[in-house]
């Protein structure tokens, strides 16, 4: 068969891009070349329905041994005492777990989307909105933390059975103590999706939520620097609360409900291409090189959030704890959106997203905000020094969004700057 060179051509140039770009986005990563190198492996071909030893078809032996491995490995990375590897996407673990915890209608909590939530914690164009009852927490307009009395407020009158903590836009570290009490008092499931935080979980830069919640789940491909998919983690096992039964009438542990909720109940077979590559990237993980990696990634981001500072941005709740900083631009920029914002940086060749800032007085498609993160840029070495230079470059983009010959200067200097940083430096 003749070669692809369309679609080949086109991966050569996203790869180009990623090569010469600065890439600021902060669900975004590099992943090694072992990584890359499982998830375009022969293990593409295999299909496995069920779990290591109980498949659906023949010649799993193989594959098993590799979904074991992965399953033991995050198991240790994250101190769990069960893991279900085989989400397709951060996504498809949380429906997973409602799928698992809640009947349809049942009341949940979760942190408002336009505070930083995530669509699959509530929204009304997700699944998690269109087939569940959705309350939301905020954060506070004056500080930007979690307003963890109005999440308690919320939680002990409408007393949901699942409560959310984790996020996709917030830069501070959890009181998952205080979560867990709430849940306990009101008879509650806490469940905490820490899908961007991860990688500093995992290197113990930040408290581990297995520790406190009921159920933890993740993504695979943020800080956490795996291929692109989703887990989940019980740190305990423990019995389901409201009396499911399997057929011949035993109750079931949560492991067993969430094993039949990932499948059958919401995937088909497993990728056990991208699974082997979660294998590599846990293994990745407990080597001491990576808490190297993700004390860098920490430092980036302070080092980065002060110089925004210094520069006159606002960041929403004054700095970062982890990875991530959202920028508000209304203090700098009143009549400049985050739209128009990340178009001009991707001119620039700095990839970046807009975001809705808590409280916005935009709709989610202009926002007045735009979300970083250093875990990627961090990857391909760089160090604090070049956080200030990185700054400069925003500064001078967004300072000059309405002209061309600056943006392409400072396009020039991005892809000068890139050349001397490799793709993966850990
Ligand atoms: N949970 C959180 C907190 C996220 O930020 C994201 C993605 O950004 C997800 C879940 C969903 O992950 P995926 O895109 O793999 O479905």
């Amino acid at each position: 068969m003749e070669r692809d060179n369309r679609i080949f051509d086109i991966i050569e140039r996203e790869h180009q891009r990623q090569k010469h770009g600065i890439e600021l986005i902060a669900s975004e990563n590099f992943v090694s070349d072992q990584v890359m190198q499982a998830m375009g492996s022969c293990l593409t071909n295999k299909y496995a329905e069920g779990y290591p030893g109980h498949r659906y078809y023949g010649g799993c032996q193989v594959v098993d041994e590799a979904e074991q491995l992965a399953i033991n490995r995050v198991k240790e990375l994250f101190g769990a005492e069960y893991a279900n590897v085989q989400p397709h996407s951060g996504a498809q673990a949380n429906m997973a777990v409602f799928m698992a915890c809640l009947k349809p209608g049942d009341k949940f909590l979760g942190l408002n989307l336009s505070h930083g939530g995530h669509l699959s914690h509530g929204s009304p164009v997700n699944f998690s909105g269109l087939m569940f009852e959705a309350l939301e927490y905020n954060v506070k307009e004056d500080t930007g933390l979690v307003d963890y009395d109005q999440m308690e407020e919320v939680a002990r009158r409408e007393r949901p059975k699942l409560i959310i903590g984790g996020a996709s836009a917030y830069s501070r570290e959890w009181d998952y103590a205080r979560m867990r009490r709430l849940a306990d008092e009101i008879g509650a499931i806490l469940m905490v999706d820490m899908a961007h935080p991860a990688g500093l979980i995992a290197a113990g830069l930040l408290d581990n939520p297995v520790k406190y919640a009921h159920i933890v789940t993740s993504t695979t491909h943020k800080t956490l620097r795996g291929p692109r998919g989703g887990l989940i983690l019980l740190g305990k096992d423990f019995e389901n609360p409201w009396g499911k039964t399997n057929p011949k009438g035993e109750l079931r542990k949560m492991s067993a409900l969430l094993d039949s909720a990932v499948f059958p109940g919401v995937q088909g077979g497993p990728l056990e291409h991208v699974v082997a590559a979660k294998a590599v990237a846990f293994g990745e993980a407990l080597q001491p090189s990576y808490k190297d990696y993700q004390a860098q990634v920490k430092k980036n981001a302070a080092v980065m959030a002060q110089a925004l500072v210094d520069k006159g941005y606002k960041i929403i709740s004054g700095g970062t704890d982890n990875h991530c900083m959202l920028v508000d631009l209304r203090t700098k920029f009143p009549d400049l959106t985050g739209k128009v914002a990340e178009k001009v940086l991707v001119e620039a060749d700095i990839t970046a997203n807009k975001n809705m800032v808590p409280f916005d007085s935009r709709s989610p498609f202009q926002t007045s905000g735009i979300r970083l993160g250093t875990p990627a840029i961090t990857t391909r070495g760089a160090k604090e020094e070049l956080m200030g230079d990185i700054v400069e470059m925003i500064d001078t983009v967004l300072s000059n969004h309405d002209n061309p010959k600056v943006i392409a200067d400072v396009r020039e200097k991005v892809n000068k700057t890139m050349e001397s940083y490799p793709m993966f430096a850990y």
